[in-house]
């Protein structure tokens, strides 16, 4: 029998004077912030599947309760509705802080990214607890350079209608250096680059979560502008893996947490054509201002000091949405039928 050890009872036991009866393995606290959205339910899965005791703070802006429902009555998994943006008392080992609208349609005039990361910091802080930023790709704006390594410090518009999203995420980044060096905090900073898997919002707007639903609803594939601006999509197994790697291990970082394998937007069109609907159509539709030309991680930082890379190819892990999708889509018809 696994017991939750609260921290101070874990304090006893690194002194040596664990009370009678509990064991003396070392289960961690951990708290996911964002935990019920797509990412971040992987991440608890996995960290369940260890023997953690998890507690997802989420305030279900773009998360959903149904991604952890299979843990409710688990006594190791708690689920606390909160927004980061207000101050919360937790004892925790470690905070893996996710919490964030990361869809463009969703992340406009929110100041999560800033006044959320502050206070998880200030809980790391009073608690003694490792912190770890999911900053993004983003912080490299319209790249100057390709690949991005990690020493590339950006080409980012400050004023741009997307700049809360990446400028928000470099303050973030900013904010956990200043904590790390001000106060002493273990930090830890993940660069992710698109991502895509079971889970993700059906209308969120991002690509390939877009395309998917189109062709198993037969409307046209929305490509914006001519098509030819390229990302490099992550499975989401590989990113949880890439995390979890990244807190138990003795670097800070930032590490590019990525797929470096690059598609351009009419590429992606064609294997989602290839894997759903080969007579699935295409619609150009105007672009979006500021919108990065081409985006693929330079991973060889991750891989020397982290041991980490991707293993799920884009043909492999799409298939495995699809069938989320396929579930998810039948359900709301469904529903709105009833
Ligand atoms: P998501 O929208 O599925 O998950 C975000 C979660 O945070 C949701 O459950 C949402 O309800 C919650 N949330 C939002 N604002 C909150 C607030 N103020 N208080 C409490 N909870 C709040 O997105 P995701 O793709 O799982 O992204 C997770 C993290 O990874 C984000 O920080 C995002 O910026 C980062 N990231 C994701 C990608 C990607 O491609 N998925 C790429 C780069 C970075
Ligand atoms: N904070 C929090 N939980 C804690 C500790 C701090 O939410 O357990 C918040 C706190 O309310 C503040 C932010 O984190 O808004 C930064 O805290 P810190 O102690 O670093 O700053 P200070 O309160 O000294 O300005
Ligand atoms: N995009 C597209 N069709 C869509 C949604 C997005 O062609 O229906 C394009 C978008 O213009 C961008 C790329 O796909 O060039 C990736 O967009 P997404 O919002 O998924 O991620 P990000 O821009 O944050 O990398």
């Amino acid at each position: 029998l696994e017991l939750a050890l609260p921290t101070r009872r874990v304090l006893l036991q690194e002194k040596g004077r664990v009370p009678l009866g509990l064991k003396t393995k070392r289960q961690k606290r951990i708290v996911v912030t964002g935990g019920a959205g797509f990412v971040g339910s992987h991440l608890v899965d996995r960290l369940m599947e260890r023997g953690d005791s998890v507690i997802v703070v989420d305030n279900f802006f773009t998360g959903r309760k149904e991604n952890v429902l299979h843990h409710m009555g688990n006594p190791n998994f708690e689920l606390i509705r909160h927004d980061v943006v207000e101050p919360i008392l937790l004892e925790v080992d470690q905070i893996y802080h996710l919490a964030c609208p990361a869809s463009p349609v969703h992340y406009k005039f929110n100041p999560t990214n800033v006044v959320g990361t502050l206070n998880m910091l200030g809980l790391a802080k009073r608690v003694g607890a490792r912190f770890l930023l999911t900053s993004t790709s983003e912080v490299y704006g319209d790249p100057l350079q390709h690949p991005q390594a990690e020493t590339y410090w950006g080409n980012v518009n400050p004023i741009g209608v997307r700049s809360c999203y990446d400028e928000g995420k470099r303050t973030a980044e900013t904010l956990t250096m200043d904590y790390h060096r001000g106060t002493g905090i273990e930090v830890r900073i993940a660069r992710i680059f698109n991502t895509y898997g079971p889970r993700m919002c059906l209308d969120d707007g991002r690509v390939v979560s877009n395309f998917v639903a189109q062709a198993l609803r037969k409307v046209p594939l929305t490509v914006y502008g001519d098509g030819k601006q390229t990302r490099s999509f992550q499975y989401v197994s590989d990113l949880v893996d890439g995390l979890m790697r990244l807190m138990e291990g003795e670097h800070i970082g930032p590490f590019n947490l990525g797929n470096p394998g690059e598609f351009t937007m009419l590429e992606l069109a064609q294997v989602v054509q290839e894997t759903i609907d080969p007579n699935a159509k295409i619609e150009f539709r105007p672009n979006t201002e500021d919108d990065p030309h081409k985006r693929k991680p330079d991973i060889s930082k991750a891989k020397e000091l982290l041991g980490w890379q991707p293993t799920v190819s884009l043909r492999e892990g799409l298939p495995l949405m699809v069938n989320d999708f396929r579930l998810r889509l039948l359900t709301d018809s469904k529903t709105i039928g009833d």
